[in-house]
C-alpha cells in the first residue's frame, strides 16, 4: 500500500515538474490543479492533474490512473481564471470537475491570494432583509459561492459559536441564532477573511451607525448581539466555518444545519445562473419579498448534466428553447428557491403570474412589473425559472430540498 502510494506521489510530482519545464520553455503563465471527476458508467472517481492557461482559457488534463494525457490542451468556452479556486467545480466538455487541490507551489501563492474565501451567515434579524444584504455582497465584489437557508438546532449554535462558551453573552448568542433560519455563505474575492470584516464593520450596530455608518451591521443590525451578519476572523475560522455548513463529504450527521424547506404550500422556483453573474439575485430576492412572497427555503446548487435533463425532462421536445434552457442551467451556479405565501392553495398560481410570460419580450409588454420583464434577456436568459403547474411546484421543491440534500 505505501509503496502503492509513493508511486502515485512520485508520478504526480515527475508530471507536475515535467508540464512546468515545458511551459516555462513556452514562457506562458499557467497554473496546476489536482481535480476530480465522478465517472458516472464505471461509477469511480477519476483524478485528473489539470492545467489551466490564462492566456486564451485553456486547459489540459493528464490522467493519474493510466498516467496518460487525457485531454490535449483545448480552449474552453465560458471558463476564466475566476472559476479557479479550492472547492470549486468546472465544466470542460461537459464533465464535472471538482478542483481539489493546487498540484505546484506557484499556483497555491498565485491563486490563494487572489481567490480567497470566507464564511458569512445572515442572522435570523437580518434574513427578512436577505435580498439587501445580498446586494451589499456583489456590490462590493464578493462572489456568492455557496448559500444555504438553515434553521440551526440548539447544540449546532453551541457547537458553532464553542469558543464563546462560559461568556455571559453565551446563552442569549445561542437563544438569538436558533430564534429563526440563518442563511450562510461562503464568500470569495481577494483578501476576502478581511474584507467582510471590514464590510460587516464593528461587533456593535449601534457603534457601526455611528463610527461606520456605510457597513451592514450599521445598515441591518440592531445592538451588541442582534447584529445582523457574521464573518469568520481568520483563514482557518474559514475553512472550519464553512465546513461546518457545507461539508466536503456527504455526511448524515445531526450536527450539519438542515434545510428549512416546509414543504406546505409552496411552489419553486430557480433564479438562473446568468442572472446570478450578472449580479440580480438581491434584486430579485427583495422583488419577491416585496411582492408579500416568502422565502422559506433557498440553496445554492451547481446541476451537472444528468440533473439538469433530469429536471427539464418535460420540456425535451416540447419546447424549441430546451437546449438552450440545459446549457444555461449547467452553465454556473444557480439558486433553488421554496416560495410560500399567505395565498393558501393558490401559492403556485399566484407566484407564476408574478414571474411572468416565459418571453421577456412579452413579460415587458404585458407584464412590466414581472420578475422576467424585468430581469430577463431573452427565453433563455429569462431570469427564473418558474414551476409551470400547481402540482409540479411541490414536486420540485422535493427535488431540491429533499432528494438533492
Ligand atoms: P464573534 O464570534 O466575534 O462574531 O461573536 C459572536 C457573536 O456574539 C457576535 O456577533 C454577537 O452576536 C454576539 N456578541 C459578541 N459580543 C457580545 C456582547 N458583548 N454582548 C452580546 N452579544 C455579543
Amino acid at each position: 500500500m505505501a509503496s502503492k502510494l509513493f508511486t502515485i506521489a512520485l508520478v504526480v510530482a515527475l508530471a507536475a515538474t515535467l508540464i512546468n519545464i515545458y511551459v516555462k520553455r513556452q514562457g506562458e503563465t499557467r497554473y496546476l490543479f489536482h481535480t476530480e471527476w465522478y465517472d458516472p458508467v464505471s461509477a469511480t472517481v477519476r483524478k485528473f492533474l489539470l492545467s489551466f492557461f490564462p492566456r486564451d482559457n485553456a486547459v489540459e488534463m493528464y490522467d493519474l490512473r493510466s498516467q496518460r494525457l487525457f485531454l490535449k490542451r483545448l480552449a474552453i468556452e465560458g471558463l476564466d481564471e475566476k472559476d479557479f479556486y479550492l472547492g470549486n467545480t468546472i465544466v470542460v466538455l461537459s464533465r464535472q470537475l471538482k478542483i481539489t487541490e493546487y498540484a505546484d507551489s506557484t499556483t497555491r501563492e498565485i491563486i490563494s491570494s487572489k481567490r480567497q474565501r470566507t464564511f458569512a451567515m445572515v442572522k435570523p434579524d437580518a434574513v427578512h432583509r436577505l435580498g439587501e444584504v445580498i446586494d451589499v455582497i456583489q456590490s462590493r465584489n464578493f462572489e456568492v459561492s455557496q448559500m444555504k437557508m438553515v434553521q440551526l438546532t440548539r447544540a449546532q449554535a453551541g457547537l458553532f459559536y464553542r469558543e464563546h462558551e462560559g461568556r455571559p453573552f453565551f446563552e442569549p448568542l445561542l437563544d438569538y441564532v436558533t430564534s429563526g433560519p440563518v442563511v450562510a455563505m461562503e464568500l470569495i474575492t481577494t483578501n476576502a477573511v478581511q474584507r467582510w470584516r471590514e464590510t460587516l464593520g464593528p461587533t456593535d450596530a449601534e457603534l457601526a451607525r455611528r463610527e461606520a455608518p456605510d457597513t451592514i451591521r450599521a445598515k441591518f443590525g440592531k445592538d451588541k448581539q442582534s447584529n445582523a451578519a457574521h464573518g469568520s476572523d481568520s483563514d482557518v475560522a474559514a475553512t472550519r466555518e464553512i465546513e461546518f455548513f457545507f461539508p466536503s463529504s456527504k455526511v448524515h450527521d445531526i450536527m450539519v444545519p438542515q434545510t428549512t424547506a416546509r414543504f406546505l404550500n409552496n411552489t419553486c422556483c430557480i433564479i438562473k445562473p446568468h442572472a446570478i453573474a450578472e449580479g440580480n439575485m438581491g434584486s430579485i430576492l427583495k422583488a419577491i419579498k416585496d411582492e408579500g412572497f416568502e422565502v422559506s427555503a433557498l440553496q445554492m446548487f451547481r446541476m451537472d448534466k444528468i440533473q439538469a435533463e433530469e429536471f427539464l425532462e418535460v420540456y425535451k421536445g416540447v419546447v424549441s428553447e430546451y437546449p438552450g434552457m440545459l446549457q444555461q442551467l449547467i452553465s454556473g451556479p444557480s439558486v433553488a428557491i421554496e416560495i410560500t405565501s399567505i395565498h393558501a392553495g393558490q401559492t403556485p398560481v399566484k407566484f407564476r403570474e408574478f414571474v411572468g410570460p416565459a418571453d421577456p419580450i412579452v413579460a415587458k409588454e404585458l407584464r412590466p412589473n414581472s420578475l422576467r420583464a424585468r430581469f430577463g434577456e431573452n427565453t433563455v436568459k429569462n431570469a427564473l425559472h418558474c414551476s409551470d403547474l400547481p402540482d409540479d411546484g411541490p414536486l420540485e421543491v422535493e427535488y431540491f430540498f429533499k432528494i438533492l440534500q
